[in-house]
């Protein structure tokens, strides 16, 4: 695979340390950054799109008495606060990124998004971050990562997950003898109801013939793997071979 734009999905929840209580790992995010630099010095543009789960999810929330829309809306927010944290991160180790948000921020804050200067960004060789998810509530940041590949016609999603290396006929936390699929299409995806992707991202990404590679996050230098398809994952395709 030779990729020249790719878009990373990062969830909320891989950026945080249960063990040290943090919603961010600076490390962690440190880790990526060394990461990213590699990729974009190769050439690679690099979007990302991330989620908030670390500090807050619209469902959850709702169960708590808080409506659904504005529940979402701060899960939308939470989204933002990883991707400045990520900016930051980034940039401590001189890697040029830029946080372009769905909602409309005070521009003190970071950027609207807007396509094409999302699109000059990346030909730049800087890091995209999409904030805010699509901007609108009832969606997931998975479907917002189909989305932003769709609108920046990447090659490919990366979707790190947590120590979980592909797509299985069933869990493999609860059943040692799960099967790993090397591919699968997203109409037996969809077919199968495997929960790996929520149906609204996995329809969107089928539509706009995206390939989404799932792989394990936490695997060391998982992103350059990735990338050079090194590493144990399922890739999620439109058609089979
Ligand atoms: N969200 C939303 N619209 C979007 C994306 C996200 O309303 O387009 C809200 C929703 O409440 C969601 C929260 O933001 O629960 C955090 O996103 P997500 O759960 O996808 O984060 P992740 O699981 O990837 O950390």
């Amino acid at each position: 695979m030779n990729y020249k734009r790719v878009l990373i999905k990062l969830s909320g929840e891989g950026l945080a340390n249960k063990e040290k209580s943090l919603a961010i790992d600076n490390e962690l995010v440190k880790k990526f950054a060394e990461q990213l630099k590699e990729i974009t010095n190769k050439g690679i543009q690099v979007a990302i799109v991330v989620g908030g789960g670390n500090f807050w999810r619209g469902t959850s929330a709702e169960k708590n008495g808080i409506q659904r829309v504005r529940a979402d809306y701060i899960g939308m927010l939470a989204t933002t606060m990883n991707a400045l944290a990520l900016q930051s991160g980034f940039e401590n180790n001189n890697l040029s990124c830029r946080v372009l948000s769905s909602l409309t921020m005070d521009p003190k804050v970071c950027e609207v998004y807007i396509n094409e200067k999302a699109k000059k960004y990346l030909n730049n060789g800087e890091v995209v971050i999409f904030a805010g998810g699509t901007g609108r509530p009832f969606f997931t940041t998975d479907t917002a990562a189909t989305l932003f590949a769709s609108e920046i016609s990447a090659d490919a999603i990366l979707m790190g997950k947590n120590n979980v290396d592909g797509v299985y006929d069933s869990d493999p936390k609860y059943n040692s003898n799960a099967k790993k699929f090397d591919t699968i299409t997203y109409d037996e995806l969809l077919a199968k109801n495997l929960k790996v992707l929520d149906q609204t991202a996995a329809s969107m990404a089928k539509e706009n013939n995206i390939d989404i590679i799932i792989f394990d996050i936490n695997e060391k230098n998982a992103l350059i793997k990735a990338i050079q398809n090194k590493i144990s994952n399922t890739i999620i395709t439109k058609n089979r071979g």
